[in-house]
């Protein structure tokens, strides 16, 4: 209660531990923090000072760069400064409310109209100086701006160091105004506090304080001073998610973890008995992770690729390694079919270099599941391939020491966590074919080593993709004709969202264009259609499914068989449906996302994606490396009858580029900071400041100094990284908090 009374100065008797020990208290002892305040803050997720001083400004207002009213150009957003002539308010009707003022300066007068804030009739008065920021419009004969930001200049404006003014996010109970003088009153609480950055590393980087850096985002001199302020904070945070990332797993048992003695004869053989020679970046990879596998601390590594890099053999590789070192490996993929490609692709290549495997998926029969888990049991089988099916409790491994987790970011972090916890401490290979950069997977997934592969192998063929509109769609279905000519097959892929969907498609058989069809840019700003859950697909998709390959089979294909997949079919159907195409009885497939993953059939060509603007752009590149497997030249149709700007500017991207990574860099750049990390991953929810775009450098910069101090000192034990461990744990604390109160 007495610090509520206290001054703004701080009481000089604060040590620097008190003020340090300030940031964790309640936000109720902060001054002019009413329990009223405190109730509404606590529901935005503020609960402790250090909350309310990382209430970070949304934007700032320039005021600094002023203009004369007579200078002020129509149709441009500036500020102008000048003396308050005349304030009127005026009620044209019923619940209506508008205040004109008349704002003079040297060089003339510029007229504000505020709608509906009544209020600034009494606050407002002649004589006063104010600065108002906004759009210049021309109208009965004056230059005007409507609800422009007005800041009466008295001595607070002053005192807010030059003119940049910050806007805070504002709740329901607490305005703009109120929250700035709250969160100022926050510092003058923690003024003077430790910095728990070493000054080592504050010197090498040219960072700010922790406090000048605190005080000045919120209240900035210059727009140069807040940029500096920022990359201060932002640093901070990346360097504590860094160090959680990588301290998170120093509870694992360390000691438990294999060294793996790497190279041996199976992993020889199993490159001996590749049908090619593996490429420069696949070596590297397989050198990398073998470096990894080989240290006995255990091994978090992942591997990157796009679609059709051939990531596959490199972790086929580091399983035959394993079962030169006598343990075993699991090779875990997130559905059937693909489980059993790989089964299909690396089970000859390990059975020449002996290495004993098996594959256990959810349709495995009864008897011969039980034969194979009682063999993994004794550790007779080498690598174990399979589905979900793998973490069932009764599969048990005798020694498990490297777990494969494939297209890895299709399972939840508890899958993920439960196959590794069949081993004693076993390695971890995950691969992705989503295309991470380099900047955005270190901010992710910092304890980790990553392998990069980026061009595809030689011999896979010029691809192309083109955008086309549901009129311009006979485009594809010649090509596509022309391929099954050739004796080629072709994919449909219908996305399937809900009754949209189906009522477009009845629509297109029957009728021509919906008029007046604007889509909904708030749904479709990122559209993803999130069915990763195959038991997602609800019936009426389905039926729209089976009339959309209905369509195909009478209008379309005719001379061809169509067979369409959907995630309903059980497996074995679905297995059978895919086996008839792969061996060409059926020659176009129609499918949901089914295929996405999963699917290896070298005569695909053509590829027609409907709606393509409902998936993402990371899916989109991912199921066209569909086709043009096989080393012919292959094609992929995008149809899209979208009119919204972003959608068709994404397509044109999948139009322009052939590179994941390319394209991935390019979704960064389309997004709105906060949803680049979005829910992504728990842990980095601490970074609010940090941009994967902009600051990789920084990003590289803070990765590399935790790995240091982690590498120095494991535990975080000494003095120095002893405050920054209490930080860590502090930061993460306050960032879950705020994800409540969101
Ligand atoms: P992904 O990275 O998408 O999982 P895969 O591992 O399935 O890719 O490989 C795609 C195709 O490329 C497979 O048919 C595979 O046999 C082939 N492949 C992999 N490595 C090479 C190579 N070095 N040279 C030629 N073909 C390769
Ligand atoms: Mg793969």
């Amino acid at each position: 209660m007495s610090a509520r009374a206290a001054s703004r100065v701080p009481v000089p008797s604060r040590t620097r531990l008190d003020a340090t020990m300030a940031f964790d208290a309640p936000a109720s002892q902060v001054r002019q923090v009413s329990p009223a305040r405190a109730e509404a803050l606590r529901k935005r997720g503020v609960q402790t000072v250090r909350d309310l001083v990382c209430h970070f400004p949304r934007r700032y207002i320039d005021l600094s760069s002023v203009l004369p009213a007579a200078h002020a150009r129509i149709g441009d957003a500036c500020t102008v400064r000048g003396t308050v002539h005349e304030v009127r308010l005026k009620r044209p009707r019923l619940r209506m409310s508008l205040v004109e003022v008349s704002v003079v300066d040297d060089s003339g007068v510029l007229m504000i109209t505020c709608f509906g804030q009544p209020w600034l009739a009494d606050q407002l008065s002649a004589g006063m100086r104010v600065a108002v920021a906004g759009t210049v419009e021309f109208s009965y004969g004056f230059k005007r701006m409507t609800n422009p930001f007005i800041e009466v200049i008295d001595d607070e404006a002053d005192a807010l160091g030059g003119m940049i003014v910050p806007v805070h996010p504002a709740t329901e109970r607490i305005t703009t105004a109120w929250m700035r003088r709250l969160v100022r009153n926050a510092l003058d609480h923690v003024e003077g506090c430790l910095d728990p950055l070493p000054l080592s590393l504050r010197l090498r980087h040219g960072l700010m304080s922790r406090g000048a850096a605190l005080r000045a985002i919120h209240f900035p001199s210059s727009m140069t001073e807040a940029a500096r302020a920022r990359r201060r904070l932002a640093y901070e945070e990346l360097l504590l998610l860094q160090l959680e990332l990588m301290t998170r797993d120093e509870g694992r048992l360390v000691d438990a973890a294999c060294a793996h003695a790497v190279g041996g004869v199976r992993a020889r053989s199993f490159v001996d008995a590749l049908p090619f020679a593996l490429t420069d970046e696949q070596r590297a990879a397989c050198a990398q992770i073998d470096e990894s596998m080989a240290s006995p601390r255990p091994a978090h590594h992942m591997l990157l690729g796009d679609v059709g890099t051939g990531k596959t053999v490199v972790a086929g590789r580091s399983l035959a390694s394993v079962a030169d070192a006598g343990t075993q490996g699991a090779l875990m993929a997130p559905t059937e079919l693909l489980a059993r490609q790989h089964a299909a692709s690396l089970g000859p290549l390990f059975d020449q270099a002996g290495v004993i495997w098996g594959v256990l998926t959810g349709s495995t029969p009864a008897d011969e599941r039980a034969l194979l888990l009682e063999r993994v049991a004794a550790g007779v089988v080498d690598v174990l391939i399979g589905t979900h099916a793998l973490l069932e409790p009764d599969v048990r491994f005798r020694s498990l020491t490297l777990a494969v987790i494939d297209e890895q970011q299709r399972f939840g972090v508890h899958q993920r966590a439960a196959l590794v916890q069949k081993g004693a401490c076993p390695d971890v290979l995950l691969l992705t074919a989503t295309p991470i950069p380099r900047t955005l997977a270190l901010a992710l997934y910092g304890n980790m080593t990553l392998s990069y592969l980026r061009a595809r192998p030689a011999g896979l063929q010029r691809r192309e993709t083109r955008v086309l509109t549901r009129q311009t769609r006979g485009v594809a279905y010649d090509a596509a004709r022309a391929a099954l000519t050739r004796g080629e097959r072709v994919y449909v892929v219908c996305p399937l969202v809900g009754a949209a969907a189906a009522e477009k498609r009845a629509e297109r058989a029957g009728k021509g264009p919906r008029q007046g069809d604007a889509p909904d840019e708030e749904e479709r700003a990122f559209p993803e259609v999130a069915i990763d859950s195959e038991d997602d697909l609800r019936e009426v998709e389905v039926a729209s499914a089976k009339r959309e390959a209905a369509f195909l089979q009478q209008k379309v294909f005719c001379d061809h068989a169509v067979e369409l997949v959907h995630g309903r079919m059980a497996a074995a159907a679905k297995q059978e449906a895919m086996e008839r195409f792969r061996t060409g009885r059926t020659q176009v497939l129609v499918a949901t996302t089914v295929i996405e993953v999963g699917v290896d059939v070298p005569e695909a060509t053509v590829m027609i994606v409907e709606d393509a603007d409902r998936f993402g752009l990371a899916q989109l590149h991912q199921l066209r490396g569909r086709v043009g497997r096989g080393g012919r030249e292959s094609w992929a149709f995008l149809v899209s009858s979208s009119r919204s700007e972003a959608a068709l500017a994404r397509l044109a991207a999948m139009e322009g580029s052939d590179d994941g990574f390319e394209l991935a860099a390019f979704d960064l750049s389309l997004r709105r900071e906060g949803d680049i990390l979005g829910n992504r991953q728990h842990g980095a929810s601490v970074l609010r400041l940090v941009n994967v775009v902009r600051d990789a450098a920084l990003i590289e910069a803070a990765h590399a100094d935790a790995r240091a101090l982690v590498d120095a000192d494991p535990q975080l034990q000494g003095p120095e990284a002893r405050v920054l461990a209490r930080e860590m744990r502090l930061a993460f604390a306050a960032a879950e908090r705020e994800g409540e109160g969101r």
